[in-house]
């Protein structure tokens, strides 16, 4: 991993250069290790989260990477060891918990855990949430004109999720961003902005950059660039055997060819969201058979593949559009079997293969809850369901992140 690697010589170069520790005598350095938090560590030399991030110059607490070395304050000058003091917020008329988890680098459901609500839809202004953890937003000062605010959904996020990113400017500009080497789907008025972009269920496990680009009128260029960390899912392993008869469909130049006219769909952007709020399940009995993000091997052969979808049973079932779209294929395909596409805007589409029937049409525009068609057993299949899919451009991302979680 080049991009790891390189961060983190130029992560150190940074700390020498800067770091606070230098003329220290008697200190004590720190190697983090797999599965730190800065507040293990903190509470491990017997210093305060807050003091450790400062002596650190540590914009974020909750980034904090394997093999950094932290420098930790001399123990008599260190203050004890005390829980950071609790943060709070106001909720605004128009807030979703949602939105306020993310602006904290929060998942809904920790913030949600640490505040008693159950029902996450049933919050109100003017009521004041305690906000878990260290966690905080990135801190406005550390930023470069024009950039004002940059927070995350999830600094610490697992392989397969959609990440989510909320920008604001002091002064209007073409913003842009890119997550490694591919872009995040941005939508923004010039001054506010918000994107999302996948997480691959395979990619390595590590940091990444988040590079964000501010475009100026009088044509000058602002760059950020925010660190991920991307952690393990948690994805077990099984093995796939499919419908005796049908193993011709695992050859590779079908399975390539399919992939290549579905890659052609998937690279086309339509630039705006058309569904609104978090979509609902695409079939009433939403038991779910096998999960996204499972790593496979199909026939006893290599692990080698995931699975990009979350699968349901029910031979015959209805299939509801989960959410509004437009539909970009309807068609028998040789893996897939009959299968519909819905393009969701924003590079979001969602898949629904080996259907029995489809009774929607390419062009047709759908709501949620529009009928798309019926349970089956077409393609490469090991038994009837629904295998539903949900992609960020190419990437296939957890579908049931988008019923959970209202996003943006
Ligand atoms: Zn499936």
């Amino acid at each position: 991993m080049k991009h790891f690697r390189y961060f983190i010589i130029s992560l150190i170069a940074a700390l020498l250069l800067t770091g606070p520790a230098q003329a220290q005598s008697n200190e004590t350095t720190y190697t983090v290790q797999a599965g730190d938090t800065l507040s293990h560590i903190a509470l491990k030399y017997n210093v305060s989260v807050t003091e450790l991030a400062a002596y650190n110059g540590l914009a974020n607490p909750n980034l904090i990477l394997i093999g950094q070395q932290l420098s930790i304050p001399d123990a008599s000058s260190a203050i004890a060891a005390t829980a950071a003091p609790a943060q709070t917020y106001t909720i605004q008329s128009g807030d979703t918990l949602f939105q306020i988890a993310s602006r904290f680098g929060l998942r809904v459901a920790r913030l949600a855990e640490a505040n008693g609500i159950a029902n996450a839809d049933l919050i109100e202004a003017g009521q004041v949430l305690t906000i878990p953890d260290a966690a905080q937003a990135i801190a406005p000062t550390s930023l470069p004109f024009p950039f004002e605010s940059i927070s995350l959904s999830e600094t610490r996020i697992d392989q397969g999720r959609t990440l989510i990113v909320y920008v604001t400017l002091s002064s209007a500009a073409d913003l842009s961003a890119q997550f490694e080497d591919r872009p995040v789907f941005l939508s923004g008025d010039g001054l506010n902005y918000w994107g999302i972009v996948g997480i691959h269920a395979l990619s390595e496990v590590g940091v990444y950059s988040l590079v964000f680009r501010a475009a100026l009128p009088d044509g000058s260029q602002s760059a950020v660039t925010q660190n991920v960390i991307v952690t393990a899912g948690p994805y077990g392993v099984e093995t796939i055997n499919v419908v005796p008869g049908r193993e011709g469909l695992l050859d590779i130049d079908v399975i390539r060819a399919e992939m290549a006219q579905l890659n052609l769909i998937w690279e086309q952007v339509t630039p705006y969201k058309m569904w609104n709020g978090a979509f609902i399940y695409p079939v009433a009995d939403a038991r779910v058979t096998s999960s996204f993000g499972t790593r496979r091997s199909y026939g006893g052969g290599p692990v080698n593949g995931y699975h990009a979808g979350t699968d349901f049973g029910g031979l015959g079932n209805p299939i509801y559009a989960p959410a509004a779209g437009v539909v970009v294929l309807a068609e028998a395909l040789n893996v897939r079997g009959n299968a519909v596409l819905i393009d969701h805007g924003m590079g979001l589409y969602s898949g629904y293969w080996h259907q029995s029937e489809s009774v929607v049409h390419v062009g047709q525009q759908l709501a949620p809850g529009d009928l798309i068609g019926y349970i089956g057993d077409t393609g490469l299949v090991t038994g009837p369901h629904l295998h539903w899919e949900m992609r960020l451009g190419s990437i296939a991302v957890e579908p049931l992140q988008w019923v959970e979680d209202q996003i943006p």
